[in-house]
């Protein structure tokens, strides 16, 4: 394992890696660092269509020996891939703050996360998973066996680029799959340190492919190619449509992870220091560029001031600030893009009438600091109808909505198209209960924050947030054997 700090984990251009070997490409552009664009990460290399066919017939070609492989050999190689993200996490969380622009201690949170996610699948490689069924027939015995797909298409956003390639990548090799991997066009260098890693782990030529470019080229490529039997893909409700609409015409599987609108509310009986902690990291950590991110913080109207007030107070003193400094608490926006949708809907939100209580500016650093998509934290009291109560923010951005009543909470909670995740904060236990059981999403949590997910426990979404299974049912498929033993 190649664990020498001197040894850089990649170097730009950052490449393509195809049937076992790195290539470059059609085109190429620049990772910007949205901390300082005047220190960019480095140059990548785009696909075009031609090149993509290329990863997915390496993929194809490899199939047969890796499926037919060992189950040993699967874990060996995804146990490698893990210990070694665990021994650079310093780097990989560099260079994703460098990337992406999560704070440092938020990027090495982040690549430890994917090393251990690497290190599960391992482990998820040789778990007894065949079924013995009993059969309605004498001398008849049934065997439910699954099986792995083939080439699986994974296609990635650029929020959380480590954990989520980590977790998609880890399950479709330890189900025996070949992978070719699309990351986001912001992420190629954290896609191509992954993907370094990955050559070293010993996996034949062609199990694992990555392939850098655009989503109309390459990631379009991927969900059309006939030899591409599914699609993993999170991103946004928009794309994920699109890209089901391709797949399910050619009847490939298709799993999507997509945005939220995720409600986080405070009843009146709630620990109140507790519920502001809560909020102000489910709603503003990682610049609030996560999918299970709070921006609807619905509170009950008995504690909506005091909430409201601590919540300005703590906003207050977060410094924004380039992502590797030592002090920073929020970093920058993680491109221009990012930058122009978060200040689009501060001017929405005012617009529409909303209160706008702090900050949703975008930040000058004119001395001694860098030039980069700083923006400050935002925080407005809104309707349930305004636009910035129902569109996924995906920013430092949350609006604050009244409540009368727990009832009209949990209406609130679930008055949007998506349904990720929830969060409420009360020391009751039967409204705890009622509305685990009530909210309509995939996760929720109680007295904690809404990001306060493990990687071990099952995910999911509903409504536009997600579509298709997220377990072994989704990477492989399911063969029922009759066996007559021949002799009574
Ligand atoms: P995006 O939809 O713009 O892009 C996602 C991926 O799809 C990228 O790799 C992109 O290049 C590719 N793509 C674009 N057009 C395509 C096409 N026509 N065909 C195939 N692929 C195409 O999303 P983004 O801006 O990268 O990420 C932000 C979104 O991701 C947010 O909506 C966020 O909620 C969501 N997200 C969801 C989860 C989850 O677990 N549910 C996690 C992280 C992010």
């Amino acid at each position: 394992m190649n664990r020498d700090p001197l040894v850089p984990l990649v170097a730009s251009p950052f490449r393509h890696y195809i049937n076992g070997g790195w290539e470059t490409g059609a085109t190429t552009g620049v990772s910007l660092n949205p901390s300082d664009l005047d220190e960019p990460v480095g140059e990548y290399v785009r696909a075009d269509a031609r090149q993509t066919d290329t990863a997915i017939e390496a993929a194809s070609a490899a199939f047969r020996e890796w499926s037919l492989g060992s189950a040993q050999r699967r874990a060996d190689a995804l146990d490698a891939i893990g210990s070694e993200m665990l021994a650079r996490r310093d780097e990989l969380g560099r260079l994703l703050a460098r990337e992406v622009g999560q704070t440092l201690p938020e990027a090495l949170a982040e690549a430890t996360r994917a090393g251990q996610i690497f290190k599960f699948f391992a482990a998820e490689a040789l778990r007894v998973s065949a079924e013995s069924g009993v059969s309605a027939r004498t001398g008849v015995e049934i065997d439910v066996t699954r099986e792995p797909l083939g080439v699986v298409g994974i296609i990635a956003p650029w929020s959380a680029p480590l954990a989520i390639a980590a977790a998609k990548i880890g399950a479709a090799l330890a189900h025996g799959n070949c992978v070719v991997f699309k990351p986001a066009e912001s992420v190629p260098a954290c896609a191509a340190a992954l993907a370094s890693i990955v050559s070293r782990a010993g996996l034949p030529a062609g199990v694992f492919n990555l392939v850098m470019g655009s989503g109309r080229q390459v990631g379009a490529r991927i969900a059309a190619h006939p030899l591409v039997a599914a699609i993993s893909f999170t991103g946004s409700a928009e794309t994920g449509t699109r890209v089901l609409q391709v797949a399910a015409a050619r009847q490939a599987r298709v799993q999507l992870e997509m945005g939220g609108k995720n409600p986080f509310v405070v009843l009146a009986d709630a620990d109140l220091d507790g519920a502001v902690d809560a909020a102000l990291s489910g709603a503003y950590s990682c610049a609030g560029q996560r999918s299970t991110a709070a921006s609807r913080l619905i509170v009950e109207r008995a504690v909506f001031e005091p909430f409201v007030d601590a919540l300005q107070t703590m906003l207050a003193k977060l410094s924004v600030d380039h992502a590797l400094k030592h002090a920073t608490d929020i970093g920058p926006l993680a491109n221009a893009a990012q930058l122009e949708r978060n200040l689009d809907h501060v001017r929405i939100g005012q617009q529409e009438g909303a209160e706008l209580l702090y900050g949703g500016r975008q930040l000058e650093r004119a001395e001694r600091t860098t030039r980069g998509y700083f923006f400050e934290p935002a925080l407005f009291v809104g309707e349930p109808e305004h636009r910035i109560a129902r569109e996924e923010l995906f920013g430092p951005l949350a609006v604050v909505l009244n409540a009368d009543d727990y009832d009209h909470a949990l209406h609130l909670a679930n008055d949007t198209a998506y349904g990720l995740c929830a969060g409420i904060c009360t020391r009751s236990l039967s409204r705890a209960r009622h509305f685990r059981r009530h909210v309509q999403c995939g996760l929720v949590t109680i007295n904690l924050p809404t990001t306060a997910v493990e990687y071990h426990a099952p995910g999911g979404g509903r409504k536009a947030s997600a579509y298709g299974a997220t377990d072994a049912a989704f990477w492989t498929a399911v063969k029922t054997a009759y066996v007559a033993s021949g002799w009574p």
